[in-house]
């Protein structure tokens, strides 16, 4: 049994989690943390009562719990300090949290060896959509103009998306930084924005509506041809087994882990 604390169990992935841990025969629950604490971790994920109260600080919960795995569904602003204290603690983050920057992933990679802790980040635990930005990534070659649009609930505190964002640096591993559109487009002359967010030349465009959990859509254009690959989450069920396969194979990676893709054989 791998001992579990669940970071962020109050919340829609988190409770989610919780509910899940709770019903897989390797994996055991044995700490919950949120900042809304108090209640029992199982009643609040609607799976009855599982003894395990949802604790307030993750420091001290880390040590009562004997958790060897944190999983860290919380808020943008506050993962990269959670995985840092889950470190210092020797527990192993799987960190579906959004938001981290390309310098805080760096500090999490040095931290990571230098504790020989290891760490996965996932920005999408759906095995769709971990299918969309490695297929996105091999059209590239053939197909390099391109642009993202993500679609998400509009709870949602980043963007561009943490998938957008890592299906946009797939895609920068094979093509070479061009910009798009006509050289001579000007936004001024229009709407602020209208042409989204600029990475390495493709444009990325994030959409924030009730009605969607997270949707994304990768556009190829070609001479006289239009390839779209897309990918549409219609339940926060989908990102379930990843993280379960995340949760059970950790510890037996080396150092930072960036992409559930990594994972599958
Ligand atoms: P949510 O707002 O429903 O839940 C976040 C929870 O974290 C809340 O219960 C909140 O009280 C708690 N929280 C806030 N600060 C905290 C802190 N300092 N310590 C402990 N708990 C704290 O959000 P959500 O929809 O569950 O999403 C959470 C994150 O997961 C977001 O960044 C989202 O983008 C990401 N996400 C990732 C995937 C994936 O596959 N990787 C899938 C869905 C969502």
């Amino acid at each position: 049994m791998i001992k579990v604390l669940v970071n962020g169990a109050c919340g829609r992935m988190g409770s989610m989690v919780v509910k899940t841990v709770l019903s897989d025969e390797e994996l055991e629950l044995v700490g919950a943390v949120d900042i809304k604490g108090g209640a029992d971790a199982g009643e609040i994920a609607n799976a009855g009562k599982c003894g395990v109260i949802v604790a307030e600080n993750l420091g001290e919960e880390l040590d009562r719990s004997g958790a060897e795995v944190m999983i860290d569904f919380t808020r943008p602003d506050v993962v990269f300090r959670n995985v840092m204290t889950a470190l210092e603690h020797k527990v192993s983050p799987v960190v579906g949290t959004t938001g981290l920057t390309d310098a805080q992933k760096e500090e999490i990679r040095q931290a990571s060896e230098k504790q020989g802790v290891p760490v996965l980040i996932a920005p999408n635990f759906a095995i769709g959509a971990v299918l969309l930005m490695v297929l996105s990534a091999q059209a590239a070659k053939y197909m390099p103009e391109v642009e993202i649009i993500e679609l998400h609930h509009d709870q949602k505190l980043d963007a561009p998306s943490g998938t957008a964002a890592q299906t946009a640096e797939m895609i920068a591993k094979v093509r070479a930084e061009h910009a798009q559109g006509h050289p001579d487009e000007k936004e001024k002359a229009g709407w602020e924005g209208a042409r989204g967010a600029d990475y390495q030349g493709m444009h990325v465009h994030s959409v924030r509506l009730p009605g969607y959990v997270a949707s994304q859509e990768v556009i190829f254009g070609g001479l006289g041809q239009v390839l779209k690959l897309r990918h549409d989450t219609t339940s926060r069920e989908s990102f379930m087994p990843g993280v379960v396969l995340a949760a059970k194979q950790v510890r037996s990676l080396k150092g930072l882990t960036v992409g559930l893709e990594h994972l599958l054989k």
